[in-house]
């Protein structure tokens, strides 16, 4: 059995902490935001998890040694994020939802990307012995070409956090470790635009959901009930008991988490050892005035139906 976990939803969601908890899972392999490879791993050569620069960690360089690169292993890579963000644009997404309305120079380049993600995909199950990846990349484009690359074989989990909380996080700035060849923080952005990205992003995968193609979870219920949103979320995937699935690295608001081979993420996807899983609400206290009116009206039908208002 080969299955791949992608996890999809607008950043500073909770992405990585899912991410973290579903690889600790046995026979699972975490490898973080997978479509960033091309350019922040094999061109940028920014820090893996385990916290050595991407070209230089053994893991990887097994994994991308069989990519099916004509050219240098940088012109394939530059060739490969030339057509991603062709194909994984948001102005991209109507033909990804109608095969029938793309032209034949998107479905060429559709058919470049899905060659490569095959390729990749197949080299870390080949070179990690996983029957499972989990996958965060985010990026709603992109969990329409996964889903249509490799069908039932993905499990897209729609992860949606509180838009205010969202709003509230990309205000702070936040270090970007992986980037050590000099300091740089991780993009800000105001409520207005948060609200316009967290809207489109959380109605396409909304749109995925209501069609059967992946299933919801709040970031909010993950960190009240670690261990049965893990434990239930594993029994979907592999289709066994919930009552079944051990997941002995979670207990009483904490997880025991070890090194991961990841290629992006939030920085806790450097931290190993005992975490405490606490929920971050310091928006409802901060974010006030007419920055946080912006952000739930913009946002107040889907808060409603995602239960958060
Ligand atoms: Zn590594």
């Amino acid at each position: 059995m080969r299955k791949i976990i992608l996890i999809a939803g607008h950043s500073r969601s909770g992405s990585t902490l899912l991410d973290r908890l579903l690889g600790e899972m046995t026979g699972f392999v975490t490898v973080g935001e997978l479509r960033c490879l091309w350019i922040r791993g094999l061109l940028a050569d920014q820090l893996c998890g385990c916290g050595a620069p991407f070209r230089s960690c053994g893991h990887w360089r097994d994994i991308v040694a069989d990519l099916p690169a004509a050219e240098t292993r940088d012109a394939y890579a530059r060739r490969v994020l030339r057509v991603q963000k062709v194909v994984e644009k948001s102005k991209a997404i109507p033909l990804l939802l109608d095969p029938s309305l793309r032209p034949r120079e998107f479905s060429d380049r559709l058919d470049e990307y899905k060659h490569a993600l095959r390729s990749l995909v197949a080299g870390i199950f080949d070179k990690t012995g996983a029957s499972v990846i989990v996958d965060s990349s985010k990026k709603p484009a992109y969990a329409l070409i996964m889903k249509e690359l490799f069908g039932d074989d993905v499990h897209v989990v729609h992860l949606v956090r509180d838009s205010r909380a969202v709003a509230f996080s990309r205000l702070r700035t936040k270090l970007r470790p992986e980037i050590h060849w000099m300091k740089k923080n991780m993009a800000v952005g105001n409520p207005l635009r948060t609200g316009v990205e967290w809207r489109l992003a959380n109605s396409v995968l909304t749109a995925m959901r209501d069609a059967g193609r992946c299933t919801q979870l709040r970031y909010e219920d993950l960190v009240d009930r670690p261990r049965a949103t893990i434990a239930s979320l594993v029994a979907g995937v592999l289709a066994v008991n919930p009552a079944t699935v051990q997941v002995p690295h979670i207990y009483g608001g904490t997880a025991e988490l070890s090194m991961a081979h990841s290629v992006a993420g939030n920085p806790m996807r450097f931290a190993t050892g005992k975490i405490p899983i606490t929920l971050d609400d310091e928006w409802e206290k901060n974010l006030t005035g007419l920055r946080r009116s912006v952000v739930t009206l913009m946002t107040r039908k889907q808060l409603k139906r995602y239960n958060f208002i």
